[in-house]
């Protein structure tokens, strides 16, 4: 555990490493085992208006740094982060569970939106025309919206932190980082990377806490923060909303989804089980993206949920650490009690559990993959995120019963669907209320593609051509034709 006990412990303010003005810690613990990783320093209000103060001194000074400078520095911190692959990878699986293989896939993601956003920081452009009266030339430049707050969830520790930071940086924004206090060991080595990366002082800022609403709220009030990018719950979201509203603070928010997948009776059943497999056990369900109810034609269901049930039986739970593992433990027994209580919800309302469904004993937040048929409408899955490995299959008889069932939330992040059919794949893509369709493929998230969702899954776009502008703002300047 060299790994764990190599990384910063402090806040990071200014470019130092700081203890919380109160001198409190929290406890880092490793969800495999339950026991206590390393404590880090928990901060208060008055810590976050330090970070925030340190953010808005460097605002001016980085929006000056040449486009070229914040590109390098970000290009160099991709370079560090893929030579730094195995400590980072171990130190995800320490703090969040995830088995060494799926964070070694995460660090080769996450570190990608740093490539990606050191292109993007050098084509920011603007234009100029003249106005249709022929009186002025219309300037338009873009500048960076100043100083961000970035508060990030627990699940992807460094992907959620570089698809943040690095389109600040690359637009010219300081800003404070919240990551969840569950993982914050992820986010402070990054900011050791980025500090050897050559990334001037109090550009970014890290406040750890267990305290978010009360460190969060202040800052939102406060005047300073142009920005706030958000990903975690819907229900946090729109207490971040209305705070912002306030002040009128720009926002993005990557919020809960609740995806559905449809599996039509013309899909290569191959293809759709391995689909499957990746949408929903991807991070052990506990994805945003997570495929949470799954709508299989009825002539094809049976088959489906027997080829699903032998490959989701076959995977191994155990220590993410351990080699051979392919289901690491959930974040917390909260977690783990959620997932169980949606089976038992299933179950109660007339589903049959063809795998998993049974809560171990001994240490640590393990679940087992699980896969409930005959799942019904009303079952409480229908409208709980579940977080977690279990697959619960529907069934239907037509596509508008499908599409229908699978719009019927507030949710409309991520969805799936498994045909051959092209017509259908681009008729039902079409008419499905999401941001993002995964067609014939269980995996959407890419950094060089708009990430984000519809209706209460979010506002605003992360990654691809469009993230970096989630920073930036228009100026246009009026000059009269002379
Ligand atoms: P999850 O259920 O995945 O933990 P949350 O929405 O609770 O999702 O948390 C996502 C992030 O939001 C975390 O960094 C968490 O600390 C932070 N958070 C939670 N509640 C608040 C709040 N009231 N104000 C600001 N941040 C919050």
């Amino acid at each position: 555990m060299t790994v764990v006990h190599d990384v910063p412990k402090q806040l990071f303010i200014g470019g130092g490493w700081q203890d919380a003005e109160s001198g409190r810690t929290l406890s880092v613990d490793n969800p495999a085992t339950g026991e206590e990783l390393c404590r880090v320093a928990d901060a208060s209000p008055a810590d976050g208006r330090r970070a925030v103060e340190a953010a808005v001194a460097a605002q001016a000074a980085w929006a000056a740094t040449p486009p070229r400078v914040r590109s390098e520095i970000l290009r160099r911190a991709y370079d560090i982060i893929i030579a730094r692959t195995e400590d980072l990878a171990l130190l995800m699986t320490l703090e969040m569970g995830k088995p060494l293989a799926e964070a070694r896939a995460e660090v080769a993601y996450g570190a990608e939106f740093f490539r990606w956003f050191s292109e993007e920081a050098v084509r920011i452009d603007g234009g100029m025309m003249t106005a249709p009266d022929g009186k002025n030339r219309l300037l338009v430049t873009r500048q960076p919206v100043g100083p961000c707050l970035l508060i990030t969830p627990w699940n992807f520790p460094l992907a959620m932190g570089t698809r943040k930071i690095g389109p600040a940086l690359a637009a010219g924004c300081t800003m404070v980082l919240k990551p969840a206090p569950q993982t914050p060991l992820t986010s402070l080595a990054l900011a050791a990377i980025l500090k050897e990366a050559g990334l001037p002082d109090g550009v970014l800022n890290i406040v750890v806490t267990t305290d978010a609403a009360g460190v969060v709220e202040p800052l939102l009030r406060g005047g300073q923060i142009r920005k706030l990018s958000f990903t975690g719950s819907t229900q946090v979201g729109r207490i971040l909303l209305a705070q912002c509203a306030d002040t009128v603070i720009r926002t993005s928010m990557e919020l809960g989804g609740n995806a559905p997948l449809i599996v039509f009776d013309d899909a290569d059943l191959d293809v759709a089980v391995e689909g499957t497999m990746v949408a929903k056990m991807r991070n052990m369900g506990e994805s945003c993206c997570a495929a949470n109810r799954i709508y299989v034609h009825t002539s094809v269901a049976e088959e489906f949920a027997t080829r699903l049930a032998a490959r989701m039986a076959a995977l191994k739970v155990g220590d993410g650490t351990e080699p051979g593992t392919d289901v690491g433990p959930l974040i917390d027994i909260a977690g783990r009690a959620k997932a169980h209580d949606v089976v038992r919800d299933a179950v109660k309302r007339g589903a049959t559990i063809l795998t998993g469904g049974e809560l171990p004993e001994g240490p640590g937040c393990f679940y087992p993959p699980t896969v409930l048929t005959g799942v019904s409408a009303d079952a409480a899955v229908n409208d709980t995120e579940v977080f977690g490995p279990v697959a619960a299959l529907l069934t239907f008889e037509t596509e508008d019963e499908a599409i229908t069932a699978a719009n019927a939330t507030e949710f409309g992040l991520a969805a799936y669907l498994f045909t051959q059919n092209l017509d259908r794949a681009l008729r039902v893509s079409e008419r499905l209320e999401s941001g993002m369709i995964g067609l014939n493929t269980g995996l959407v998230s890419n950094p060089a593609a708009p990430f984000g969702g519809v209706k209460q899954s979010g506002l605003g776009r992360e990654g691809g051509r469009v993230g970096i502008e989630e920073f930036l703002e228009y100026k246009y300047i009026a000059v009269p034709v002379g």
